[in-house]
């Protein structure tokens, strides 16, 4: 009874062993943070920090004049209109090629049309297209390095209707582009420059330009209804905050 007594008054402290003391506070301290730790974004730390399929490229995000993807495949293997090899990196272009065979069996035939491109080709269609229009940029074509075609892992798709023609956004509103609009997810791609996130893409909606970021992410985006760019934000967050409770 006396040593109970003993223990629970004020000089307590006094007779404890203060480097233990210093090890439960240390203790305690750990439990607090342990929480912040966690990594609870639904797509995991490693694919977001070691996947090269979901780079951004944008007005403000530019590709350097000297990227080029070392995996793209000289040819696509898949149903094609051009009259120059379309190319694509490895995994963008199988991706593509399953998705035109779901496709055409559920009766859509598809076309692609054109895929990687260089920065200087880029360049060269860019100020093309300031010529035509009195030096104005109309956000048609991409500023160079700006361009998903730099990437390797976009590409245009056509139907039959738009050989030989210029890309319109009725092509949204044909079975082709409807069904697209519904199945690229689950093949890894995601309609890279939507209606209502033009504000935020700074390009026109362009239903036939297919980008690939690989099925997770695809589908996360497509639940979400992210464009690419409101994608990396938030996944760019979730990792710095992770990376700052780890400190
Ligand atoms: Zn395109």
């Amino acid at each position: 009874m006396a040593c109970m007594l003993l223990l629970a008054s004020p000089c307590m402290a006094e007779m404890l062993d203060l480097s233990a003391l210093g090890d439960i506070e240390e203790a305690q301290t750990f439990e607090e943070e342990a929480p912040q730790r966690e990594w609870t974004y639904p797509i995991s730390y490693e694919l977001l920090t070691t996947s090269d399929y979901i780079v951004l490229a944008n007005r403000e995000s530019l590709l350097d004049e000297s990227f080029v993807p070392d995996d793209l495949v000289k040819d696509l293997s898949c149903r094609k209109i051009s009259s120059t090899p379309i190319q694509m990196r490895q995994t963008a272009a199988d991706a593509l090629c399953a998705l035109f065979d779901a496709a055409q069996a559920d009766g859509i035939y598809l076309y692609a049309h054109s895929g990687y491109r260089s920065y200087r080709t880029q360049k060269t269609m860019y100020y093309n297209r300031l010529e035509k229009n009195n030096s104005k940029d109309d956000g048609v074509v991409a500023y160079p390095g700006s361009s998903d075609h730099q990437t390797g892992l976009g590409i245009d798709v056509i139907n039959k209707d738009g050989i030989g023609k210029k890309f319109t956004t009725a092509f949204g509103q044909t079975k082709h582009g409807k069904w697209l609009a519904e199945h690229c997810w689950d093949y890894g791609f995601i309609i890279r420059y939507q209606q209502d996130k033009k504000d935020i893409t700074g390009i026109t909606y362009e239903p036939w330009h297919l980008r690939y970021v690989g099925v997770q992410v695809a589908q996360y985006m497509r639940d979400n209804h992210l464009c690419l760019e409101e994608f990396t934000q938030e996944w760019k967050e979730a990792v710095a905050e992770y990376e700052a409770a780890e400190r």
